[in-house]
């Protein structure tokens, strides 16, 4: 289990009186969406609120809940922009938004804006795509972010630690939403074979 140090926060008294960006990253097969599945459940067993949001871009398994590799599945909101997150969410509630290299600018913004609205919000993504080059947004908001958990997955082919996704099949984008044969981790010296 990987060390999150937001939830020293979640030790204080009030953890309610400030808010904060924590990012989970790292490649395809690291298990960011369990580790995100994890932390909502700390969240909901200490009775506080939580609203789940995903670009409706991804639907490789269902169209609005999140869903990891394991099939340990929440319920959530799809949608089509960053901005319409600030819609849903209401006084108190925790925000943890999956998948987060899929959507536009706007969701610098409105990660800023939660957080200085006491908000945590918890953002889970690929920070790489399967050329290797930072995904989407991930880079800015992990950079404004207070905390950022950087996962590995396992390489493919050699065994190491990996931290890239590698395409095994052909598309022309990097939002390709393909199944998981289409993907593999893999080390840096495997990825640049
Ligand atoms: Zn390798």
């Amino acid at each position: 289990m990987p060390y999150s140090p937001s939830e020293d926060y979640l030790l204080q008294e009030n953890p309610n009186h400030l808010g904060w960006i924590e990012v989970i990253c790292g490649s395809m097969f690291s298990g960011k969406t369990e580790e995100l599945i994890r932390r909502i459940n700390r969240v909901l067993i200490a009775k506080q609120t939580v609203k789940i949001f995903k670009p409706a871009i991804d639907t490789r398994y269902h169209k609005s809940d999140i869903v990891s590799h394991s099939e340990n599945s929440k319920g959530g909101i799809a949608i089509e922009n960053a901005a319409e997150i600030i819609t849903y969410v209401k006084q108190g509630d925790i925000v943890a938004i999956d998948e987060a290299q899929f959507f536009n600018s706007e969701i610098i913004d409105v990660c800023q804006h939660l957080a200085n609205q006491k908000h945590r919000v918890i953002v889970a993504g690929l920070d790489t795509d399967s050329k290797g080059r930072p995904f989407g947004f991930m880079p800015q908001i992990m950079a404004m972010a207070e905390f950022v958990s950087k996962l590995h997955a396992i390489c493919s082919v050699c065994g190491n630690m990996a931290a890239f996704t590698y395409r095994t099949a052909e598309a022309t984008s990097s939002i390709f939403i393909g199944a998981d044969e289409a993907y593999e981790a893999r080390c840096r010296n495997c990825f640049n074979k």
